[in-house]
């Protein structure tokens, strides 16, 4: 960490302007404590880390996880100086009793930014956010990264926690990382969900001197643009269809049941099977699974509704489930206009396209 308190009770921060010096002799003369449980907290100063406070006993801390990686504390110190060459009001590590919660930074007294270098469950992110929302303080939420990333279109990993960081403007789904090591931020847009970890993404940086506040958003894609991401989502897609022949206990296997149960040809499955739409990793599995089975339930006359009731989006979040609902039927209308108007495949792709981009 990198505020604590005097036992006075007035507040330090180790904002890296301060020499090792200073510090060290700082250290010979104050005791210094965590704001938040009070505990008794060690100033570190290491000939190669970044000077931190420790807490010397965290038994009784419950927003501080340590030991905290130099990374986040690196991450955390640049985009306070960032704020500051901003002339923001800015604070590190403000504690807000009343949730027990602890921002990385505080922008403008109304904006928390939580810099997360660790992997955290998926529901301590909904968690803070909630937190946040119940002091009307928005919060965006930037995953650490010490990889080095090229610019354009590509397969991307993104972990599922990392899901809940999601902003969005209109149909443009995106998140924000930042390499303390490039000192640049990378905007994750365009996302289109594969399968488990993998997504398909526009990857664009933006080094941390360019950045504003409020933080930029990333610039859409022209149709044309996209049309590229599709081309490599479709090549992911039939890769997964090809993976699907292969698999055991074909009988209970959703996508054997489902082409089976529609009287699909598996190695030909039509091209409004397994299409990209925004939000669809809501549902948590390849494209091509969950339309199959939507197709399917429908067919033996069920609902949306109730073929929605089966999906487990609802573990995702409070509020995703009219997302979802939006989702199906958002699918239903293209596969609709797909069997009416007898499309060809450029013609849907097409259409995915202005779906993607038009309220962009
Ligand atoms: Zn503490």
């Amino acid at each position: 960490m990198l505020v604590a308190r005097f036992a006075d009770g007035r507040l330090y921060t180790l904002s890296g302007k301060a020499s090792r010096d200073t510090l060290k002799k700082l250290r010979t003369e104050m005791n210094f404590y965590c704001p938040s449980c009070g505990g008794e907290v060690r100033l570190r100063i290491g000939d190669i880390t970044i000077p931190h406070f420790a807490h010397l006993s965290l038994a009784l801390c419950a927003s501080f996880s340590e030991p905290e990686s130099q990374q986040h504390l690196e991450g955390k110190l640049l985009l306070k100086q960032w704020a500051d060459t901003q002339q923001l009001d800015s604070r590190l590590e403000t504690y807000f009793p009343a949730i027990r919660q602890r921002a990385d930074l505080l922008l403008q007294q109304k904006t928390a930014i939580e810099f997360q270098f660790s992997p955290i469950p998926f529901s301590e992110v909904l968690r803070r956010s909630a937190g946040y929302d119940s002091l009307d303080l928005a919060v965006h939420w930037i995953s650490g990264t010490t990889a080095v990333l090229n610019d354009g279109i590509q397969v991307v990993k993104i972990k599922h926690y990392e899901t809940g960081f999601f902003e969005r403007v209109d149909n443009l789904l995106y998140f924000r990382v930042f390499s303390p090591t490039a000192r640049r931020f990378y905007y994750f847009s365009h996302l289109i969900h594969v399968s488990g970890t993998k997504w398909i993404a526009n990857v664009t940086s933006l080094p941390l001197d360019r950045q504003h506040f409020p933080f930029l958003v990333p610039s859409k894609l022209s149709l044309h643009e996209f049309q590229k991401l599709l081309r490599l989502y479709k090549e992911e897609r039939h890769r997964f269809i090809r993976s699907q022949v292969h698999v055991r206990r074909k009988y209970q296997d959703p996508f054997w049941l489902c082409t089976y149960e529609l009287q699909l040809d598996r190695d030909n499955l039509p091209p409004i099977i397994g299409i990209p739409l925004p939000d669809s990793y809501l549902f948590r599995k390849h494209a091509v699974i969950w339309q199959l089975q939507l197709l399917a339930a429908l067919q033996k006359g069920k609902s949306v509704e109730v073929f929605l009731k089966g999906q487990d989006f609802s573990k995702i979040s409070r509020g995703k489930a009219e997302a979802a609902d939006t989702l199906a039927r958002r699918y239903l209308a293209v596969y609709k206009r797909w069997h009416e108007e007898k499309m060809t495949a450029g013609e849907l792709d097409r259409l995915i396209g202005e779906i993607a981009c038009k309220s962009l």
